[in-house]
């Protein structure tokens, strides 16, 4: 799955995109694995709300803040970009039950961009029964 980011630091809601791609599938009851393709991204389930989405932003660059005497920054100077994918991860597993994501109510599936804007490349694989 490709996605666009269109910021340097951006919070991307992918959820119906990967729903999608579960729908299309014949697993009725399974899992949904999302892996990134990329060491400055991460992703994340959580609530889709612009104030929370400025906290997680906030809190991000307050553990790892740019331009901190990094090492890997004399390579392309994105060492913070690639620490805060360290702590986010690379991958979610998320059920499917009835052919379709089985997130909570307020559960959203984010890719967190931390060096854009790029062109992103997801592997999704949806694994379970046909029935
Ligand atoms: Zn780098």
């Amino acid at each position: 799955m490709e996605v666009a980011t269109t910021a340097a630091k951006q919070a991307l809601d992918i959820t119906s995109k990967v729903a999608k791609v579960v729908s299309d599938s014949s697993v009725r009851s399974g899992l949904a694995l999302i892996f990134t393709m990329h060491t400055t991204t991460g992703l994340f389930v959580n609530e889709r709300e612009s104030g929370l989405q400025a906290d997680v932003e906030s809190a991000l660059s307050k553990l790892v803040p740019a331009n901190s005497a990094y090492l890997h920054d004399r390579v392309d100077d994105n060492a913070a970009s690639h620490i805060q994918s360290v702590l986010l991860g690379p991958s979610l597993v998320v059920p499917v039950t009835d052919g379709r994501l089985d997130l909570g109510t307020w559960q959203s599936l984010f890719l967190a961009e931390r060096d854009g804007p790029r062109q992103r490349t997801l592997v999704i694989k949806v694994i379970g029964d046909d029935r």
